[in-house]
């Protein structure tokens, strides 16, 4: 049995209080692990670490936290396969999805945020000839970051990477569900030799290690990644501390099919942008709008070749899709479904639970499910569902497709299918999201703003904009005399 352990001040550790808890394989339900049950006496012991690192790694030159960067990011490569697997036995995601996706996306957050770091500019306002102003982008101290379990790897270095690159140390609470591969990290950094202290590792329960990390006096800044409704918890507990706070949370992704769309494209990715990872990431688009016109044929071609995506054992080379990530979860998105079937809305392909074979009979397996619903306030295309399931809903004309697009709470992503440039450009700026694809989905650019409008969070992170958030941006006012020796 896997038994994952703290690790502080560049130690492998056991809870405070020796308590663990279960980790279950999505694939067959079995037990496989243990993880720590950790408290706030581990998270004080993990933050006391992290101050005493502080200043020595905020006095490191920046070439020198590159490096360190860079040399975590070939550990983690040189290591792809164990981690592949580790993700998807944790997570229930396809090897082969960890493999192509999450985990070379891991190290690409470690290798950006190396170069970043040297790029990193800061400002200069000449205001008379004998007044400057110029600022100073320092860190903040101890970095407390939460991450989910959708994209765990990818998740936590998203975080991880900028925040150690900005100067700052950090305290990390992955997600109880997915906690492998940040057991895997750790022992990366073990073997780069990262100075003890600079980056800790708390597992456990959310409303126990993080929430003694978020009410920490010694943590200035929480970066969050996880639910919205988490985030309100999270937000009352930080706020009174003053802590400086980036949230991306979730979504409820529209996607805008217009009948001069290229059909092939927007079948081709809007399957994939559904179903990808079991419609467990934040970006998935969740409700189509099609307009009148093309709604028939794009829903016969749809379903079509979504009842062709192979669910299967993650481990197998043709499994699009795996298994979602817990019991629990899987009822959550079973009950989503029952309630619109008994709402009368009509389940065009999918709505029931799956079992591969005989020996995954326990694995959380759900059909890709489609949904067809005229009513854009129905619960399923109000709540986030976070698996897979899609709802597909007719549209009259623009203004009706951009009015059912933003009847949401969410405002992460949307996607716009159009070959009219004009509809592009104005459903891009009318749809109230951070994220617009056109033409296309999860495109990403690791510089580019990334976050959410609305309930979806508050923040942005990607390049300057995460190094901006791990640092506080201090003004200087330099008043010259007049002589000159
Ligand atoms: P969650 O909110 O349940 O948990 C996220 C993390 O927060 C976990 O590590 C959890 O242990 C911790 N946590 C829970 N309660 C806490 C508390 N009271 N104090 C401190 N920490 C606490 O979310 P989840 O179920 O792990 O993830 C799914 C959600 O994440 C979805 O809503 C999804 O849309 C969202 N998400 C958003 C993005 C994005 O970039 N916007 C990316 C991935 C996932």
């Amino acid at each position: 049995m896997d038994r994952i352990l703290n690790y502080i001040d560049g130690a492998f550790a056991l809870p405070h209080e020796g308590r663990f808890l279960e980790n279950y394989a999505p694939r067959d339900g079995s037990v496989y692990g243990q993880i720590p049950d950790s408290t706030a006496a581990d998270v004080d012991r993990a933050v006391a670490a992290a101050k005493a690192a502080f200043p020595a790694w905020q006095a490191l030159k920046r070439q020198d936290r590159a490096q360190y960067l860079s040399k975590i990011a070939d550990g983690i490569e040189k290591k792809i396969d164990l981690f592949a697997e580790a993700e998807s036995r944790d997570q229930g995601k396809p090897i082969h999805l960890a493999r192509s996706m999450d985990i070379p996306r891991a190290v690409e957050n470690f290798r950006f945020f190396a170069g970043a770091i040297l790029h990193q500019q800061e400002k200069a306002f000449q205001t008379s000839p004998e007044v400057l102003n110029y600022t100073r982008r320092e860190p903040m101290g101890v970095a407390g970051l939460i991450s989910p379990w959708n994209l765990p790897l990818y998740l936590l270095t998203w975080k991880i990477a900028p925040a150690l690159a900005a100067g700052n140390t950090a305290v990390a609470k992955p997600s109880e569900l997915t906690p492998a591969t940040a057991f895997l990290l750790a022992q990366v950094f073990d073997e780069v030799g990262l100075p003890k202290g600079v980056c800790n590792l708390v597992f456990g329960l959310g409303e126990k290690a993080g929430d003694a990390l978020v009410a920490h006096p010694d943590v200035p800044l929480i970066s969050f990644t996880g639910g919205t409704e988490t985030a309100a918890i999270i937000g009352r507990r930080a706020a009174p501390l003053y802590k400086k706070i980036s949230f991306e949370l979730g979504g409820k992704n529209p996607a805008l099919i217009f009948a001069d769309c290229d059909l092939e494209a927007a079948l081709t990715t809007t399957v994939r942008s559904s179903f990808l990872n079991q419609g467990e990431i934040c970006l998935c688009t969740s409700r189509l709008f099609v307009q009148e016109s093309l709604l028939p044929k794009f829903t016969e071609l749809f379903i079509e070749r979504v009842r062709q995506l192979k669910v299967g054992d993650p481990e197998s080379k043709d499994s699009f899709m795996g298994a979602l990530v817990s019991a629990e979860h899987l009822e959550k998105v079973q009950g989503f479904v029952q309630r619109a079937r008994a709402q009368g809305l009509k389940i065009l392909c999918g709505g029931e639970r799956l079992a591969p074979t005989a020996a995954l009979q326990k694995g959380y397996y759900f059909a890709p499910t489609v949904i067809s619903t005229p009513d854009a306030s129905a619960e399923i295309m109000q709540e986030e569902v976070f698996g897979p399931v899609v709802t597909i809903t007719p549209f009259r004309d623009y203004a009706d497709a951009v009015e059912k697009a933003n009847r949401t709470r969410y405002g992460l992503a949307a996607t716009i299918w159009t070959q009219n440039l004009e509809t592009a450009h104005h459903a891009a700026a009318d749809i109230k999201a951070g994220q617009i694809w056109v033409n296309t989905w999860m495109l990403r650019d690791l510089r580019v703003p990334f976050g959410g409008m609305k309930d979806s969070g508050i923040g942005r992170e990607g390049g300057d904009y995460s190094l901006e958030f791990y640092t506080e941006e201090k003004n200087i006012c330099l008043q010259l005399g007049r002589n000159r020796l």
